[in-house]
């Protein structure tokens, strides 16, 4: 369990962090007041990440600092005032980061760190360099900011990495590896990944200007002149990880229907392909379930769209609930019309359960305020045995068509 631990030899800040981090995070907070309280509790228990104050009435060089850093405790450090040299020297221990008490906004500045920092311990970076003293001192950078760091001298090397480590969100690659065609490479890498799924900064020492926007255009996410700073460094991987979180929370939110949180017909079809295909190659019987519910216009004619979208919503929540398998894809293709793509082993289990989904439906009606809606679906189900996705929707459109016509409330298979 994540835990955080706030050292200070100030009460009212003890108190104001404590109740910020678990309000805005929702995150376990303990406190020490000072160098002997730190001491006591790291006797018996130990945190995810530590934010600590510089200077303690017991501890005024910072020993509280070392203390944490020795027992591998990821440490913020949190002082009374800007000091450019001491600033460099905390650094230089390989804390996260040293933050002024006072800067505008500093509260703000204190929940992204933390959450920027817990993010990062989850976050895998690679990289490839052949100077092992550079190697090691952007993996010490890298390491300092909590990232899971892989590093390789060699891209063949480093392809067996990306190979069994396929979650790597980032590369930093040497622009010179002696014998190599870094160009090639970046090329390689495009092709399996988009920039929304694999960053790449270069890092290079002399080179020539114009290799900059020949690199970039490639497909590298940014371009870094050695010598950096640390702090430049730090800036331009956190840059470069931001904008791929930012990019994938925009892919997650267009592949959602917003209304009830399925994935949406834009999803579905590019999603079901590849399920197809899988079951197509593994020899594995795929159905295809259309669901869609009965009279829909009625319960909105009666009760207005507010109400409809409600029994839509309700209707999504109970879908899910019987449909939890996670290689099942579930999608909302329509106004009230849901698809189901799925993998079986017996179709008559499959068939039961969709029996007892469409009963589920007829006996619970949602329950408003005053009044209680009933409604019920019809469901076409379509089997494997066809030439093409293509074919098997339309062919389990088809039964569903016939289930209506049969008088609704039914399954046609
Ligand atoms: P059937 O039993 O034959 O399926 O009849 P039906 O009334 O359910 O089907 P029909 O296709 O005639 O009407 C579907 C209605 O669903 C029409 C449309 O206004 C409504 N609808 C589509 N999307 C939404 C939505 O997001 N919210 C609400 N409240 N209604 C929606
Ligand atoms: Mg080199
Ligand atoms: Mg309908
Ligand atoms: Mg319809």
């Amino acid at each position: 369990m994540i835990e955080i631990l706030i050292v200070d030899d100030d009460k009212i800040i003890l108190k104001l962090l404590s109740k910020l981090i678990s309000q805005k995070l929702s995150l376990k907070v303990d406190t020490a007041i000072s160098l002997k309280e730190l001491k006591e509790k790291l006797n018996y228990k130990t945190y995810t990440l530590a934010i600590c104050d510089y200077c303690l009435p017991d501890a005024k060089k910072g020993e509280s600092v070392d203390l944490l850093l020795n027992r591998k405790i990821p440490t913020i450090v949190f002082t009374d005032n800007y000091d450019e040299k001491l600033r460099e020297e905390i650094l230089n221990k390989g804390v996260i980061d040293y933050l002024v008490k006072g800067t505008p906004k500093i509260t703000n500045l204190i929940i992204d760190v933390i959450k920027r920092s817990l993010k990062n311990m989850k976050t895998e970076v690679l990289i490839i360099e052949d100077s092992l003293t550079d190697r090691l001192i952007m993996k010490r950078i890298l390491e300092s900011m909590l990232f899971k760091v892989f590093d390789a001298p060699s891209i063949s090397q480093a392809k067996e990495i990306l190979n069994s480590n396929p979650d790597i969100k980032l590369i930093i690659l040497d622009y010179y590896l002696p014998e190599e065609n870094t160009l090639e490479f970046i090329y390689e890498l495009r092709e399996k990944y988009k920039k929304s799924e694999l960053g790449i900064i270069i890092v290079s020492g002399v080179i020539k200007p114009k290799m900059i926007p020949i690199l970039l255009k490639a497909g590298a996410n940014d371009f870094l002149q050695k010598p950096f700073s640390k702090e430049e460094f730090m800036v331009r991987v956190t840059n470069a990880i931001e904008m791929l979180d930012l990019i994938e929370e925009l892919e997650f939110y267009a592949y959602k229907d917003p209304l009830t949180e399925l994935y949406n017909r834009r999803y579905f079809f590019e999603e079901a392909p590849k399920l197809w295909n899988l079951a197509k190659r593994r020899k594995l019987n795929i159905a295809c379930i259309i669901i869609d519910i009965d009279d829909f216009k009625k319960i909105n004619d009666t009760y207005g769209h507010d109400v409809g979208d409600i029994v839509l919503k309700d209707f999504a929540k109970k879908l899910q609930n019987f449909f939890q398998r996670e290689e099942d894809l579930l999608a909302r293709i329509g106004g009230e019309e849901f698809v189901i793509l799925v993998t079986y082993s017996s179709f008559s289990k499959l068939l039961e359960h969709l029996e007892n989904f469409r009963k589920y439906i007829e006996e619970h009606p949602i329950k408003l305020e005053n009044i209680e809606i009933p409604y019920t679906i019809s469901i076409g189900v379509e089997t494997g045995a066809k030439n093409s996705l293509k074919d098997m929707l339309i062919d389990a459109d088809k039964k569903l068509y016939k289930a209506k016509l049969k008088g609704k409330n039914c399954i046609v298979y």
